[in-house]
């Protein structure tokens, strides 16, 4: 009999209160008491991935090393649990219709007729199993995506009831609700929340444990409230306030004693307790320290009035981990590409020496192109630490050719649609065949490639191996006919990939750093183990800093 327990953490009254940390949080917690742990992201909408979405609308898309552009919950998985996810992980009513359909056309259902219950439910309890198996987890933490009520997520709601009347002993359900304090009241209120339950009970949900979000923490009275009203013990009721770091959050769901309490549900005991790294990282993160200044320029946050991060979520953690690691705080600057292009353009690219370090993230399409351009000549120029992720990789060659071999005009075949001279940045043929037949969805150069560093430069210090692997998501590449001009003018060739060839990294000598990369490192940094190309530019930028 399988000692596999599943929990699913679902959500009431409003969208955004932090599921997928809280479920990384729980996950957390259950691996510091020694067990093993998985988790799964359940999002309700029809695409089959995240990789064609946009990410104002949608915040950041994730990448695994298998390849799948999926939800930036995973990211947060991954960052916490220190684990490596696959696409097993990840589902979307687009992936689990599309297999029911291509299972019914195999005749897979054997002639009978296929319908929307139980088959749906059963094409999903068959996928957290599948992961169940390949993991061997203790436990599989599904969090599903959305609020209850919703028409998207009844089905996986549907899912999750059936899997437990399946497996009685070994389902819990774990309720993540908002709590408002409306400013004309000031006074916490419960009923939203005593009103989301009774929709989980329509759904034929009774949940194991409540936990509370809300900016205060939950007082006595919230919790006795919640208790009598939800049919939850006082115990279960765990308070979750906002909190200044997403990685306290498993240390004050301790406190609450949230990892005994599930494991009681269960009739399990701790194996182990080992905190003492993570509880020695919020230390530190709580901690005064010294800033690090550090600007990104980018395009996709500024949603109208509003400033949105999600979309650059795994690079600004991944500078965060980076500076944790040189008790150093990182202070983020969100500067917008069109700062650097046209009128004020000359005032805001001197002001960029106010920063230690500039980024230029992943990005698509031509809107803001000349700026980041601009911006990146500044730092060459002006010998501030620099480091291209992705397209930030693309534009420093392009900016390279333009200013420094004098290929006029040189420019990325994706922002110009005329014939151009210098194409330094071109589509892979096979890439262009896809274009073609607008095959966009899950077509990039995806997921993990290995590449290999030259010695004596600046990765071969950062990484201090010859070889890695990273995660990519593009369709364009440094064009190979130019490496020869690029190597004479003294860009430095630092990564390949030993089987296509392709420009991995490149690096610029007499500067302090100054390296751009085609992958995306961000993905694969985790707290206690920051990136190793972050930690070489946040050190190069504190020592900048030192000397400002
Ligand atoms: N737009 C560029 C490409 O497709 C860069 C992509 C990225 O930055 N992720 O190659």
């Amino acid at each position: 009999m399988t000692r596999q327990k599943y929990i699913f953490v679902a959500g009431g009254v409003m969208s955004g209160v932090g599921k997928g940390i809280a479920t990384a949080s729980i996950g957390k917690i259950l691996q510091s008491k020694g067990f093993k742990v998985t988790a799964i992201k359940i999002d309700p909408y029809i695409n089959v991935d995240a990789g064609t979405m946009n990410p104002i609308e949608h915040g950041e898309i994730f990448v695994t090393d298998d390849g799948t552009e999926c939800d930036q919950d995973l990211g947060n998985y991954e960052r916490f649990l220190d684990e490596t996810l696959t696409s097993d992980n990840y589902l979307t009513t687009g992936r689990v219709y599309q297999a029911v359909i291509n299972k019914e056309r195999k005749l897979g259902y054997h002639g009978r007729c296929v319908e929307v219950v139980p088959d749906i439910p059963n094409e999903v309890i068959t996928r957290i199993k599948k992961v169940a198996k390949k993991t061997k987890a203790d436990f599989i933490l599904i969090e599903i995506g959305g609020t209850v009520g919703e028409y998207q997520n009844s089905l996986f709601l549907e899912a999750a009831r059936m899997l437990k009347i399946l497996e009685p002993n070994n389902v819990l359900f774990i309720f993540i609700s908002y709590l408002p304090i409306p400013e004309n009241i000031g006074e916490m209120k419960t009923k939203p929340t005593q009103t989301s339950v009774r929709l989980l009970n329509e759904a034929g949900i009774q949940p194991d444990i409540i936990l509370g979000r809300s900016s205060l923490p939950l007082d006595a009275l919230r919790k006795k409230k919640l208790s009598i009203s939800c049919n939850v013990v006082k115990e279960n009721i765990i308070s979750a306030p906002d909190v200044k770091s997403i990685y306290e959050i498993p240390i004050n769901f301790e406190k609450e004693h949230l990892g005994n309490q599930i494991l009681k549900k269960f009739g399990l005991k701790a194996k182990t307790h080992q905190f003492k790294n993570w509880q020695n990282l919020v230390k530190t993160i709580k901690s005064n320290k010294k800033i690090v200044k550090i600007g990104i320029v980018g395009k996709y946050f500024e949603s109208g009035q509003f400033i949105l991060l999600d979309s650059y979520l795994s690079v600004i953690e991944a500078i965060k981990h980076a500076a944790w690691y040189f008790k150093f705080e990182p202070d983020i600057y969100w500067l917008s590409s069109a700062n650097y292009e046209g009128k004020n353009s000359i005032k805001c690219l001197k002001e960029l020496k106010n920063y230690d370090g500039i980024i230029v993230p992943g990005g698509f399409g031509p809107r803001g192109i000349n700026g980041k351009i601009n911006a990146i000549k500044f730092c060459r120029e002006n010998k501030i630490p620099y480091l291209g992720l992705c397209l930030g990789m693309q534009l420093a060659v392009i900016e390279f050719a333009r200013n420094v071999c004098h290929l006029k005009n040189a420019n990325s075949t994706e922002f110009v649609t005329k014939k151009i001279q210098y194409p330094i940045i071109d589509i892979m043929p096979e890439q262009k065949k896809l274009l073609r037949i607008k095959a966009y969805g899950g077509t990039m150069r995806l997921g993990a490639y290995s590449c290999q560093i030259s010695p004596n430069t600046i990765s071969a210090k950062a990484y201090n191996l010859l070889e890695v692997s990273e995660r990519h998501r593009h369709r364009y590449e440094l064009n190979n006919n130019f490496r020869e001009i690029l190597e004479q003018h003294n860009m430095v060739i630092a990564g390949i990939n030993p089987k296509s060839n392709l420009v991995e990294i490149i690096e610029l000598k007499n500067h302090p750093f100054f390296v751009g990369v085609q992958f995306h490192p961000e993905y694969k940094s985790r707290p206690l183990n920051p990136h190793p190309l972050f930690k070489e530019f946040i050190k190069s930028a504190i020592r900048k800093h030192h000397h400002n």
